[in-house]
């Protein structure tokens, strides 16, 4: 079987294990936290523009609760998988474990194409989707949040359909909302300006300066896009970016600005006349200081990890490197900074968003960048004091520091009954 096709949930379970095991968890703890707490499946109609109805499967998997209230993204993709669903509510667990949270880890999604699907079709599927689950989701259960295909348009008919059910607004359902409607300023760029604050951090550690450096993005979405901005801001030059129709390169460096408008107008950002024409894969070999997978899983395997070009990988996306991938770049002296702290930016900001919606008092934009600076670098410093005292990488420390406080909620709490 070819690496890619590695299951992500048997990648994090594996490295659950294996960080539990090594901290000496007890195999007790280490089952439960391999496990889901609860699954729901639902398969239901939509009337689609021709008037034929489809049926569409969706998932929410409330992973965990030791540490609070389940709190997840919601992503659209072809052929979404149960098992993809699972690893992700892990990884959300694990993730506000490490940024110091009070959440446990969720996530849902339904498996459709939209890039085929008109608005119409598509905020009809959301509002049906949200009421079929409507039934263990809420402001103290289960708060959703945007991911891949999802944006600020679905949080606004998500929150809106549980509200009407409800009979009143209620805003803290959902996260990464409009503003008007109590999203919080500032979680647009959040996952972004999260992942800076960590690389700058290890650039200023390792005693470099992010300023004239170099980096790669893969994939130039929500997060993807954002991050190279935040980086030709800081002066880092944008020397590669890639997204799902092909790649773009300029040694020079891309002019962000004028890429992210040559996407708005085409849908990609190949053919972008500013810079040459690379691959996907090609985009993973561009030689330069910092590649940022900012896509889907597994971009990084076994059968490609040898041709990454750069000196750090900051991980964006959830999971995109392979547990075999890791231990190849490991090899190769290539830094890994891990998905669990490097994109908590998103979820920090909106558990901002949360505290605000159930005080109805909201924060300006200043307080809520300068919190997650605060959040995010005490998670890396947190992280990195593991990593440094016991020898171990820093995706191993990261899910130390996750586990360590899940354990200790487990101890305070008691097993019930
Ligand atoms: P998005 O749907 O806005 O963007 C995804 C991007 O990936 C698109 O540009 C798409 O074209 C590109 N892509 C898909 N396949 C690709 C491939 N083979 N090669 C190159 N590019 C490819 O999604 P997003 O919200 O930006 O999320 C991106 C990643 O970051 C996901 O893994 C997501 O789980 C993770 N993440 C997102 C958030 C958030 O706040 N949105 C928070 C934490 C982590």
């Amino acid at each position: 079987m070819p690496s890619v096709s590695i299951d992500p949930f048997e990648a994090v379970k594996v490295r659950v294990e294996d960080v539990g095991r090594r901290m000496a968890l007890g195999p007790g703890l280490i089952k439960i936290l391999k496990r889901p707490k609860r699954e729901l499946i639902v398969n239901f109609p939509v009337q689609m523009d021709d008037r034929t109805l489809r049926v569409f499967k969706g998932y929410r998997i409330q992973y965990n609760t030791a540490l609070g209230p389940c709190k997840g993204g919601l992503r659209y993709l072809p052929g979404l998988s149960l098992n993809e669903v699972r690893a992700l509510g892990a990884l959300m667990t694990l993730k506000c474990a490490v940024v110091e949270l009070p959440y446990g880890g969720a996530y849902g999604g339904i498996s459709c194409n939209p890039k085929e699907m008109s608005l119409g079709e598509l905020e009809r599927m959301t509002r049906r989707y949200i009421s079929e689950i409507s039934i263990i989701i809420g402001p103290q259960e289960d708060i959703l949040a945007p991911d891949v295909n999802t944006d600020e348009r679905m949080m606004a008919w998500a929150m809106d359909t549980y509200s009407m059910n409800a009979g009143f607004s209620v805003p803290g359902v959902v996260t990464g909302k409009p503003p008007m409607i109590g999203g919080s300023v500032g979680r647009g760029d959040a996952t972004a300006r999260g992942l800076l604050y960590v690389v700058q951090q290890v650039f200023k550690d390792s005693g470099r300066d992010l300023r004239g450096s170099s980096a790669a993005v893969q994939g130039f979405g929500k997060v993807g896009s954002n991050i190279a901005s935040l980086l030709s801001q800081e002066g880092c030059s944008v020397v590669a970016v890639s997204d799902s129709g092909g790649g773009v390169a300029s040694d020079q460096g891309l002019d962000v600005e004028k890429l992210r408008l040559h996407k708005l107008g085409h849908g990609t950002v190949r053919d972008f006349p500013g810079g040459r024409q690379i691959t996907k894969e090609e985009l993973l070999a561009t030689e330069c200081d910092l590649l940022i997978p900012a896509a889907l899983a597994n971009a990084i395997h076994g059968d490609n990890a040898k041709t990454v070009g750069a000196q750090i990988v900051a991980e964006a996306a959830n999971s995109p490197i392979t547990p075999e991938a890791d231990r190849l770049l490991t090899q190769q002296g290539v830094k890994v900074l891990p998905d669990i702290l490097c994109s908590a930016g998103g979820v920090t900001v909106s558990y901002f968003e949360w505290v605000q919606d159930l005080q109805y008092y909201f924060w300006g934009l200043e307080e809520v960048r300068e919190r997650l600076g605060e959040v995010m670098i005490k998670a890396y410093r947190r992280v990195k004091e593991v990593s440094d005292a016991e020898g171990v990488e820093l995706r191993t420390a990261a899910y130390t520091v996750a586990l360590r406080r899940l354990a200790e909620a487990y101890r305070l709490r008691g097993i019930f009954p």
